[in-house]
């Protein structure tokens, strides 16, 4: 059976500034800052990719992958 493919998002965390923007726009509530984490959570997370638009960093980057 072949393998389902899907999008999600990854960050950098070394470019993360923690600064909240990609929060408020995801309307999955699949992030959270968790103090200095930025957490995705990858059940929710569609890969849409609108966080990683709105993000000053450049940290965000959609990602596909098999499930
Ligand atoms: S890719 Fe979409 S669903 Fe996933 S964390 Fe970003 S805004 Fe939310
Ligand atoms: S928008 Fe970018 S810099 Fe800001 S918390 Fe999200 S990933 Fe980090």
């Amino acid at each position: 059976m072949p393998k389902r493919m899907k999008k999600k998002v990854v960050v950098n965390r070394y470019k993360c500034a923690y600064c909240g923007a990609c929060i408020s726009v995801c309307k999955y509530n699949a992030n959270e800052l968790v103090e200095t984490f930025l957490l995705i959570y990858e059940d929710r997370c569609t890969g849409c990719g609108v966080c990683a638009k709105v993000c000053p960093m450049g940290a965000l980057e959609v990602i596909k992958c098999t499930t």
